[in-house]
């Protein structure tokens, strides 16, 4: 099948050399993207900056802000099966970026503009046939949140998870939330099984 996998932060450039983002490291969706190639899949990884090896044999696509990812997830889209949405995208960006590194040293106000929910507009597109999976960051209520979102973004199957994953190495607990209302739930799971169960949900064993 063809696997489209978004992974990373999204960088909002200030000026050229400051940005709003997520400390997101990359490593579910490039798990995601391994994980995939591994069994056959053809794979095509769209990253904000990391910095973590892409795995072998992937198409890799490099972005670096949400408004980018957009474009290149929206086009990608319609030649794949599935998308796998992992990209901790930035929920807002700078209204202006200065062309010049900013000096005033004094109090300001930076004005932030909402970025484009991709999921959301990726649903608007979706074909019969086409698989949306995406990712949900909670700190509390961790089902009931990410079952709205599931909704919200007409999704077929949310995995909702914890900051206990922004330690490399470590876990965390998650559920997989799917279209139907089925939820499974994990205590401690780590990346790398996460990555290895969305492989087995039906759409891609
Ligand atoms: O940030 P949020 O918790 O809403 O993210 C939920 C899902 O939506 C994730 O899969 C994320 O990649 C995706 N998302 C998106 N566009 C955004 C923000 C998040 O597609 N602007």
């Amino acid at each position: 099948m063809k696997i489209l996998v978004s992974a990373g932060p999204t960088h909002e450039y200030i000026d050229p050399v400051r940005f709003i983002g997520n400390p997101s490291s990359g490593r579910m969706g490039f798990l995601i993207a391994g994980e995939a190639h591994a069994r056959g899949h053809c794979v095509t990884l769209v990253s904000g900056p990391v910095c973590i090896e892409p795995p072998e044999g992937i198409n890799l696509v490099k972005i670096v802000s949400a408004c980018e990812m957009r474009d290149s997830i929206m086009e990608l889209f319609q030649r794949s099966d599935v998308l796998i949405m992992s990209a901790a995208v930035s929920d807002w960006r700078p209204k202006t970026m200065s062309p010049r590194k900013l000096k005033n040293k004094r109090k300001w106000t930076l004005e932030l503009v909402p970025n484009p929910d991709i999921l959301s507009e990726v649903a608007r597109i979706k074909k019969p046939g086409q698989v949306l999976i995406g990712f949900a960051l909670e700190t509390e209520n961790l089902v009931e949140n990410a079952r709205n979102k599931r909704r919200a973004k007409g999704l077929d199957l949310i995995i909702a998870d914890t900051p206990g994953f922004f330690v490399p190495g470590s876990s965390s607990s998650a559920a997989f939330i799917y279209k139907d209302g089925f939820t499974e739930k994990f205590e401690n799971i780590s990346k790398e099984e996460v990555a290895k169960k969305i492989m087995e949900t039906r759409w891609l064993r």
